[in-house]
């Protein structure tokens, strides 16, 4: 039995695909009006963006931090667009809460025990990604720190998984979805742009996991991708983005 997720007037696992797109980081004032107005136009429900992110290097772009909320919630609210954004540690979660729909945790925190259980006392939605080594098991206790909290408002995504193929960023694990499903009743997303890290593999993917029976895709689309911040070989460019959105719609 499915347990649908309400954000706002878009419901996650009623049968509707729902899409959250946009870049990876977000990065100035304009950039993510711009992306928002991009994605919202293709037929996207919520706008992505990362204001705190958990970068491999020290030395690469570490998001705006408040100021990146404050810039998501306002481009999404201009734009109609329910916001999604990553919480990195316990301190900024009151923070993110004032700012954001729904909260991430991102893959390199999802065995993030004492993280997990505060957002389990939070009354906002959680988006809850597959660890790169994670089995389904402990994603779906992982999601249990979440819920035992009072929490149940969990959504799941698979995000790719650290296999011996290194030609991927990482390979997507399409038998998460109706696997997950089976399982469990929390919704499950899929997320093709960190699952493969190529944009040309992104569209294809995409359409694998919707065949799956997604409920939802987390995108990755940028203004100008070459120039993003972050993940730029992942990231569609605006007529990418629109080209998959309007087969989706057509096939939906
Ligand atoms: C993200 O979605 O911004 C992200 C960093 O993804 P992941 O945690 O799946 O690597
Ligand atoms: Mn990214």
């Amino acid at each position: 039995m499915r347990r649908p997720v309400k954000v706002g007037d878009v419901v996650v696992g009623d049968g509707a695909l729902v899409v959250m797109a946009g870049p990876c980081s977000v990065e100035s004032a304009e950039q993510i009006d711009e992306s928002a107005r991009i994605v919202k136009e293709a037929g996207a429900d919520i706008l992505r963006g990362g204001a705190f992110k958990p970068r491999t290097s020290p030395y690469s772009f570490q998001g705006l931090g408040e100021e990146g909320l404050r810039l998501l919630a306002e481009a999404g609210a201009r734009h109609g667009l329910i916001t999604v954004s990553e919480v990195m540690d316990i301190k900024t979660i009151p923070m993110a809460t004032d700012y954001i729909d729904i909260l991430q945790v991102g893959s390199r925190n999802m065995h993030n025990y004492s993280l997990l259980k505060a957002l389990g006392k939070t009354d906002k939605p959680i988006l809850l990604k597959r660890g790169h080594s994670a089995t389904y098991h402990e994603l779906l206790m992982a999601a249990e720190y979440i819920t035992m909290g009072g929490n149940e408002e969990v959504i799941l995504c698979e995000r790719g998984i650290r296999t011996f193929e290194n030609h991927t960023r990482n390979t997507l694990d399409i038998a998460a979805v109706p696997a997950l499903h089976s399982m469990a009743p929390f919704p499950v997303i899929v997320d093709p742009s960190h699952g493969t890290g190529q944009r040309s593999l992104v569209p294809p993917l995409a359409r694998a996991a919707v065949a799956a029976g997604a409920d939802g895709l987390m995108i990755e689309v940028h203004p100008d991708p070459d120039k993003a911040l972050s993940d730029a070989e992942q990231t569609l460019s605006p007529v990418d983005f629109q080209e998959l959105m309007s087969g989706l719609l057509i096939a939906g």
